[in-house]
């Protein structure tokens, strides 16, 4: 049994004792209360989902303009000393950034 089993089990063991638990019956008020919860929640969800989907696409566009970047820029690659890693100095294009 993992320690965390076994903290469980000891809680659940003091349940019966334990006034702060709730006991009370699901109401009509809370089951409300907690649909409107989670509706505020899903719209979050949706939000984000929204959003990845933004961030997908705008990627994609970024990626179109890169290639756009790449054709169409006579390129003079330098070492690029901001991006300077342990393994090899990348280049860049000191003309159009890439
Ligand atoms: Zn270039």
């Amino acid at each position: 049994m993992s320690n965390c089993d076994k903290k469980r089990k000891e809680y659940s063991d003091d349940d019966s004792s334990n006034k702060k638990i709730k006991t009370s019956k699901l109401t009509d008020k809370i089951k409300n209360e907690i649909e409107k919860i989670n509706k505020v929640k899903q719209n979050m969800y949706n939000e984000i989902y929204a959003n990845i989907r933004r961030n997908n696409s705008l990627r994609n566009e970024i990626n179109k303009l890169d290639k756009e970047l790449y054709n169409i820029c006579p390129h003079n690659w330098v070492r690029d000393y901001e991006q300077f890693s342990y393994d090899s100095t990348p280049k860049i294009c000191e003309y159009c950034g890439l």
